[in-house]
């Protein structure tokens, strides 16, 4: 029997970058009483809130207690406080100015010679490079571009990949990872999902086999990979209607 269920958030739990849907909500909700649930994911501490947290139907502070947020893939680590009613950050490992700086300038320099510095499709106060403070984050068409526009843009991964390589040219001391529908984020080698499942094994008092972890990208190069590698059961669900199937069995069986 685990103990834990993690999930990955971008395509996973949700539609990217929009709160997730009212069956998975439930379902969440419903785990919260037989297991730690742990998203973990690069977006930052208020899309966790906006995206999950906001959307669970009237959880009590007893069910949010179970729930555990690692947000910019685990490196930093947010708990319910039952006492202050709010939720608590208990690390943070962030990058310093000059890493987020050189990141950023290499983002922009291969992103601009492969020809996908799409800075004309950006919406009014829109940026491509976001700073999370654990990561850089490229999102090629903006934070605020429509679900269906960033799903049009790299269904394969391609334009990312040509981009990532010519990253890893530029900067190889960084690691570059394709996420979510028009993603990358750039971390220093280790800070990847290993570090935040790492963390998580440590905060949570849990062995690696404790864990059924739920990913969307866990093919070799993708943001949920690194997880697979550490040898945790992972299932690889292609959106959420996979994951809320998934769920619905295992809740089943409880
Ligand atoms: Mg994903």
């Amino acid at each position: 029997m685990k103990k834990i269920l993690a999930f990955d958030i971008d395509q996973t739990l949700n539609v990217a970058k929009t709160p997730i849907t009212s069956e998975i909500a439930d379902l969440l909700v419903k785990c919260l009483d037989h297991f730690e649930v742990c998203p973990i994911s690069g977006q930052k501490f208020d899309q966790f809130l906006i995206q999950i947290v906001n959307e669970l139907p009237n959880p009590t502070p007893e069910q949010l207690e179970h729930l555990h947020l690692f947000v910019a893939q685990g490196t930093q680590y947010y708990r319910f406080n039952i006492e202050k009613n709010d939720w608590e950050q208990v690390y943070n490992y962030p990058l310093t100015e000059e890493q987020v700086a050189k990141i950023t300038a290499t983002i922009e320099q291969a992103a601009r010679e492969t020809g996908y510095w799409e800075e004309d499709k950006l919406k009014p106060g829109d940026e491509i490079i976001e700073n999370r403070l654990s990561q850089v984050t490229f999102s090629a068409l903006g934070q605020k571009a429509g679900t269906e526009e960033k799903y049009a843009w790299d269904p394969d991964h391609k334009k990312r990949e040509k981009i990532v390589a010519r990253c890893k040219e530029i900067s190889p001391e960084f690691d570059y990872e394709i996420g979510g529908t028009t993603s990358i984020n750039a971390i220093t080698p280790g800070m990847n999902k290993t570090f935040g499942m790492t963390h998580l094994l440590e905060e949570l008092h849990v062995e690696k086999s404790d864990i059924l972890y739920f990913g969307d990208m866990t093919q070799p190069g993708g943001n949920d990979y690194p997880v697979v590698e550490m040898g945790i059961d992972t299932i690889t669900v292609r959106n959420h209607e996979d994951t809320a199937y998934a769920l619905r069995g295992i809740l089943g069986v409880i």
